[in-house]
């Protein structure tokens, strides 16, 4: 069955760390959220100002963060030592888990920066585990070539070409994630099959995927235009008459109560209120 746009959520200009400038497309508001990704921004710019400053120290706890660059580079800091630094194409996959504390510097004074944070929410029974890091450079993520001069950058989930099956670096999470970068040639079709049960959203960032009743879009979803998917496993999307690139994220919803306080994501409110005391006495991060 082909899945059918039900929703669609345009991106809101926004800041957030010490001043980065951004798009937020899930997580602008609690009623923008795709169980179980939570959050999803795009930050772009080739003025320093807007992103030097960069995310200064600061916590989470009970989810996951994916950071994906396109083009820059960011340096990532915990207060348990660990250090990655994260290049262009390369990914940090963050489980916060029971909580870290970190801070996610940009690395360059001019030039252009450029990528996605995502954040997945992790399952009531995972909330409070180790935190943990995949740090993934850009050639451990393979490039799908396909017909018509498609390209599948398969950073989670797997990809069939043929009788082969490409799967992507990141491995071990729970929801069974599939996050591909997809870049379509203009007017070009991408065919994909996700588990029935999977929630799907599709983010456009450039170009745009054009309205069709034979693909999975009633309306035109523009640059910067989110797609959340109804029930169904075949998506099929049409690129407009121009280059378009987007991502494709599906994963298994949690279909568990949602609390949030800024970057603490927990089932209740006597979890957060734990959270934060645990913050404010030193106890967010296990030893
Ligand atoms: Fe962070």
């Amino acid at each position: 069955m082909l899945k059918q746009l039900q929703r669609m959520i345009r991106a809101e200009r926004t800041s957030d760390g010490a001043g980065v400038s951004l798009y937020r497309s899930l997580g602008q508001s609690a009623f923008a959220r795709v169980d179980p990704f939570l959050m999803l921004d795009e930050f772009g710019s080739d003025n320093p100002n807007e992103y030097i400053a960069g995310f200064p120290p600061h916590p989470h706890r009970g989810f996951e963060t994916v950071t994906y660059m396109l083009e820059g580079h960011m340096l990532h800091q915990d207060y348990l030592g660990n250090q990655g630094h994260l290049r262009s194409g390369g990914v940090q996959w963050m489980t916060a888990g029971r909580g870290i504390i970190h801070s996610e510097m940009p690395q360059q004074e001019q030039g252009m920066m450029r990528g996605f944070q995502l954040w997945i929410n992790l399952p009531a029974k995972e909330k409070m585990k180790p935190a943990g890091y995949q740090d993934i450079q850009s050639d451990q993520i393979p490039v799908v070539e396909m017909a018509d001069g498609l390209t599948v950058k398969v950073i989670a989930g797997r990809l069939a070409q043929g009788p082969e099956v490409i799967e992507g670096p990141v491995k071990g999470v729970t929801t069974d994630p599939i996050f591909f970068d997809v870049h379509l040639p203009a007017g070009a079709r991408f065919v994909h099959k996700v588990p029935q049960d999977h929630s799907s959203y599709l983010y456009v960032y450039e170009g745009g995927l054009c309205a069709d009743p034979n693909t999975s879009l009633s309306s035109a979803l523009p640059k910067r235009h989110g797609g959340v998917l109804g029930p169904g496993e075949e998506i099929v999307v049409k690129a407009i008459d121009a280059p378009t690139r987007f991502l494709l994220l599906a994963a298994m919803p949690l279909k568990e109560p949602v609390v949030q306080l800024g970057p603490f994501v927990m089932n209740t409110r006597e979890e957060i209120e734990q959270a934060v005391y645990d913050y404010q006495h030193n106890q967010l991060v296990s030893a």
